[in-house]
């Protein structure tokens, strides 16, 4: 199973959008960027109470100013996240 373990969801314009449907290079560089850097930071990373993964909400007008939300199953997994990304 090559899942990352967390969940990643991009919503342009208030439209969820597929990053598997965008053609667009720059568009498709700065999503995986982000993959990327999610599955250096946040890879394996699981609520040590619930032991569930973190899920991560990019939203804006476009690829280039998206701002992220992380979700969980509580805050202190929410806080955990936030940690491992400032690290
Ligand atoms: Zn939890």
């Amino acid at each position: 199973m090559d899942s990352p373990g967390f969940a990643i969801a991009f919503v342009i314009n208030g439209i969820q959008v597929d990053p598997s449907s965008i053609r667009d290079e720059d568009s498709l560089a700065r999503i995986e960027a982000i993959v990327e850097m999610l599955e250096g930071a946040a890879s394996n990373l699981l609520c040590p109470d619930h032991s569930e993964p973190p899920r991560f909400l990019f939203s804006g007008p476009n690829f280039d100013s998206l701002s992220m939300e992380i979700y969980g199953c509580c805050q202190g997994l929410v806080d955990l996240t936030k940690k491992r990304l400032a690290d």
